[in-house]
């Protein structure tokens, strides 16, 4: 009698018997799987989101470009020249989709300038793409370029990046299909040689082909959880062509090649630039779009990209000003922390000073900074919650010193 009640249970909703199911849940009279539970909790979402009124910017409240820099002056420390770019193209952007008639420019239509960002690793362009989405409240995902390949390949899908979109609008379509994608690590499926081989290059040119009918705005059929791993999930319906791509890569050694092209300029006819003006500190700020096709991006891609601009290396000066000035600088989240223990923490300068040179030293740049400053906290996070109320706090340069000489990142200089 017993054996013949579990082969009963199955699911009520997709007939699965118990077996095939992770996990089958007994209601009053009915069972439902694992599966069944997550798409139906899905089918709620999209329509809570479907009724839910979305609030998309219009141009009339949209933030003028010099009040989106303002805003990203309050989280990210120097980079002028991107965040007043970055201003403009995401206003004209937005002013873009919602382009009113116009008399004198009737048959006109504004296209879409998607974004590229060239800087050494940890100079703030995730961090610059990310607050502009949020100045404008509009969702936003980031994709990493490594992890995705063609149809059919192994890694994530292309279709995937809107599935991260549609998860951060909360299942809305109408948001999703005005939201801003960050695309990381662009110059990671650059072609690996100038000569585009025969045999087939999963990670280079496929899917730059694959990520180029997304920039230049396609339907696409999305699986809202992602991945391959729910076959039977219901897909739903994307146009990309409002999303706003901004693409951001390292490009490791461009400065090689920006420097060969600024030398055969300077050497050819017209040349505009005496060798004695060209900053040879940084030459990131001279990147042409050219260099990125020599790079190994296919011109298609770069023309879809068709606003460049670059990041600035981070001086001693700029860390000093990321520990302590933006609105969520490490110290402030450090002092909040503290704060709920009633300890008043403070950091003597020179042990901002220090802090800084170590990242220096450990060639670890902004990104590395929170790392450093875990490891000086650990023990004072770990004491401070027993200590008595209105206990005071400073960090010393001996105290930064005595705590991370003997830490595992010092040791092995890691972080
Ligand atoms: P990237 O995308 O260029 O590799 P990120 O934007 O991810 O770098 O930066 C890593 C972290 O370093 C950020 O989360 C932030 O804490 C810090 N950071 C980097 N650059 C800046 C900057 N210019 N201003 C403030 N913080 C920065």
């Amino acid at each position: 009698m017993a054996k013949k009640e579990v082969v009963k249970e199955k699911c009520s909703f997709c007939g699965r018997p118990k077996g095939e199911t992770e996990l089958l849940i007994a209601g009053f009279s009915a069972h439902i799987c694992d599966s069944c539970v997550e798409q139906a909790h899905l089918i709620v979402k999209e329509e809570a989101g479907k009724t839910k009124t979305s609030q998309p910017i219009f141009a009339d409240q949209l933030p003028k470009p010099k009040e989106i820099k303002a805003h990203l002056d309050e989280y990210v420390i120097g980079q002028d020249e991107a965040k007043k770019i970055l201003s403009v193209a995401v206003y004209n952007h937005y002013k873009r989709i919602d382009q009113p008639e116009s008399k004198k420019y009737k048959d006109v239509e504004i296209e879409k300038s998607n974004i590229v960002m060239v800087g050494k690793t940890g100079t703030g362009k995730t961090l610059l793409a990310r607050t502009i989405a949020k100045v404008l409240h509009v969702p936003f995902a980031i994709v990493d370029a490594t992890v995705l390949t063609e149809a059919g390949y192994v890694g994530e899908d292309v279709e995937s990046i809107l599935s991260k979109l549609l998860q951060a609008a909360d299942y809305n379509v109408e948001s999703t299909e005005r939201g801003i994608i960050f695309i990381d690590e662009l110059d990671k499926i650059a072609r690996k040689s100038d000569n585009p081989s025969i045999t087939r290059d999963v990670s280079g040119e496929g899917v730059q082909q694959a990520l180029l009918k997304l920039l230049e705005g396609t339907d696409v059929n999305v699986p809202p959880q992602g991945g391959r791993k729910h076959p039977e999930q219901k897909l739903i319906k994307i146009n990309t062509k409002n999303i706003l791509f901004i693409a951001g890569g390292a490009f490791n050694g461009i400065e090689t090649r920006i420097a060969g092209r600024l030398k055969t300029n300077m050497l050819g006819f017209g040349a505009k630039k005496e060798i004695g003006q060209i900053d040879k500190e940084n030459l990131m700020q001279y990147v042409a779009p050219g260099d990125l096709k020599k790079y190994g991006l296919i011109p298609e891609i770069v023309g879809r990209l068709p606003i460049l601009t670059y990041l600035n290396p981070l001086d001693k000066d700029a860390l000093k000003r990321i520990l302590i000035e933006p609105k969520n600088a490490l110290t402030k989240q450090f002092g909040k922390l503290f704060e709920m223990d009633d300890v008043e923490l403070s950091f003597a300068d020179d042990a901002i000073d220090y802090i800084v040179d170590k990242a220096i030293e450990f060639k670890i740049g902004a990104r590395g900074l929170r790392s450093i400053i875990e490891a000086i906290m650990t023990e004072a996070m770990y004491e401070a919650p027993s200590e008595g109320k209105n206990h005071k706090l400073k960090i010393t340069k001996k105290y930064a010193e005595d705590k991370l000489e003997n830490h595992v990142i010092t040791k092995h200089k890691v972080a």
